[in-house]
């Protein structure tokens, strides 16, 4: 039941995301998808066809053996045509399939993972829950042991993604007593045939509205205690494994989408002509397409670095790239359409579907302001010292570098004084934590992308670090400001939530 390591096949990603977009260009339509609120049968077979659903599945049952970063370069590029396939496949190869694949038995390999590879059985992953969202601590749906040592679990699951289509569920349920933990959790397989399971209708969305997205109502579903997954009652373990790549699988989506968006700028600012001259001949409009150059540069960065991390850094760095990701991308989209002027707004253009897609990216696979929390507290307990980039690069890029570093001294001089001024009592201190988190996201997408520029020495990408440098700095400063004082925010908000028990 170990987590597997990376195999080194990941040099296929180059061909293969060759094939991708040949076969994306040829078979996928954004709008179609989105105004059918499905993604065509052809397009999964065909995605199937590619050996895609078995991309990082074990090659011994059927899968291509491929390990996180040929995985999010597919991704990524699958969202360069249309999100809603990419968070399909996502999904399934990420938060679907992870939890089998790393603590999976032999026996439970054998059962799924053939055709899981083929794309015959698609896979989905359900934690959250109508009164459990962002606060996972507290599930309802439970597994009980039965006398003959199987399982009985009843409850409901909402928002699951693949939700319609998935043959093979991994559910987290409360599991008391399982393991010896009273107030457990557990990992469980769910079979779409299993009785007592009912899949919901299709959930009517603001965007993704070719991603499935349903809820699952369990009553009495008998399970052998085969179909636990991972350790029974030790489900935290496995989930943070599972949904570090689920995150990082997300972020790669954030970064075909926001290359997406730019590729339509591109176009657009060389060929509209305002004022006599195309739109990028104005400065302004200019200096605008260099900063989403710049977000998305540090998107590519930050995740294609965190996709190549050991399990350990995984975990962490995964936080920062999925807020980074998702928050740079809902800003270069929305930039895109900014720079489109009125077509922007024209469902033909291709930009408002990208922008209602990306929008949900803010909010599954953990809300941002949550994550952000648990980025700051992170970051308030972390042991291992951040490498200064000040002589790691080479002399060209040495004052980009000096700037990334006191970006990052920045940052480590908030975390020194909060742990002065709080101490232990820091971690009762939200909108703290929230704001040293959002720091750290910048720190990261920065560092990715000061090492980035200086691995290709092209001048544009050192540009573009250094631009996103300028404005991860004025971020920075502006996101360590002291936080509003507690006594305003609660007069303005006395008479809209004026009730004791909403206060903190
Ligand atoms: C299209 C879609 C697909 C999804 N797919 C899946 C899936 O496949 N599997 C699955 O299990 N779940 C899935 N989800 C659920 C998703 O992960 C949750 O919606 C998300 O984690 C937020 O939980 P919630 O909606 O209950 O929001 P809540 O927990 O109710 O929070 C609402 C808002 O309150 C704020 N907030 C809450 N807590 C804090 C805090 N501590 N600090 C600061 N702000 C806070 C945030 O702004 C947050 O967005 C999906 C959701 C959608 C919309």
């Amino acid at each position: 039941m170990s987590v597997l390591p990376h195999v080194p096949t990941d040099e296929v990603a180059g061909p293969l995301c060759a094939e991708v977009t040949r076969f994306a260009a040829r078979s996928i339509d954004a709008r179609a998808i989105d105004r059918a609120g499905a993604i065509p049968a052809g397009v999964l077979g065909g995605l199937a066809e590619l050996g895609l659903f078995g991309l990082t599945l074990p090659a011994a049952h059927g899968g291509a053996g491929c390990g996180l970063l040929t995985a999010c370069q597919v991704v990524a590029e699958l969202a360069r045509f249309d999100r809603s396939v990419a968070v399909t496949l996502g999904l399934h190869l990420g938060l679907g399939t992870r939890g089998l694949v790393a603590f999976g038995t032999s026996e439970q390999h054998e059962r799924y993972l053939p055709s899981l590879a083929a794309g015959e059985r698609l896979a989905a992953f359900a934690t959250t829950e109508p009164q459990a969202g962002s606060d996972l601590s507290n599930l309802a749906t439970r597994a009980l042991e039965a006398a003959d040592g199987s399982l009985v679990v009843n409850g409901r699951k909402v928002f699951v993604t693949n939700g319609g289509l998935a043959g093979l569920y991994t559910l987290a349920v409360a599991t008391p007593g399982l393991g010896g933990r009273e107030r457990g959790q557990s990992l469980v397989l769910v079979e779409r045939g299993d009785a007592g399971l009912t899949v919901e209708a299709e959930e009517c969305k603001l965007g993704l509205k070719g991603s499935s997205t349903t809820g699952l109502v369990l009553e009495d579903v008998r399970l052998p205690s085969s179909r636990l997954l991972g350790e029974p009652g030790w489900a935290a373990k496995g989930l943070a494994h599972i949904l570090s790549w689920g995150r990082t699988l997300m972020s790669a989506g954030c970064v075909g989408t926001a290359r997406a968006a730019l590729d339509k700028v591109h176009g657009q600012v060389a060929h509209r002509r305002q004022f006599g001259k195309p739109l990028a001949a104005l400065e302004v409009v200019r200096e605008q397409v260099a900063l989403l150059e710049a977000l998305t540069f540090g998107m590519a960065a930050l995740v294609d670095e965190v996709a190549r991390a050991d399990d350990e850094a995984l975990l962490g760095r995964s936080l920062a790239a999925k807020v980074y990701s998702s928050e740079s991308a809902w800003r270069v989209v929305d930039g895109a359409i900014q720079l489109h002027g009125g077509l922007g707004f024209i469902e033909d253009t291709g930009l408002a579907v990208m922008l209602r897609d990306v929008r949900v990216t803010r909010i599954f696979e953990g809300a941002n302001d949550v994550l952000l929390s648990h980025l700051g507290a992170g970051e308030l307990t972390r042991t291992k010292e951040r490498a200064p980039l000040t002589g790691a690069v080479g002399l060209p890029l040495a004052g980009l570098a000096t700037k990334a570093d006191a970006l990052a001294a920045q940052v480590e001089a908030r975390r020194q004084e909060l742990l002065a001024r709080y101490k232990v009592g820091v971690f009762r201190q939200p909108r703290w934590m929230h704001q040293l988190g959002g720091a750290c996201c910048w720190r990261e997408a920065v560092d990715a992308a000061v090492r980035r520029a200086a691995v290709s020495a092209r001048p544009e990408d050192v540009a573009r670090a250094s631009l996103l440098t300028l404005r991860a700095s004025a971020e920075v400063s502006r996101l360590l400001e002291e936080p509003a004082p507690r006594d305003l925010v609660e007069v303005a908000l006395s008479d809209t939530l004026p009730f004791p028990e909403v206060r903190p």
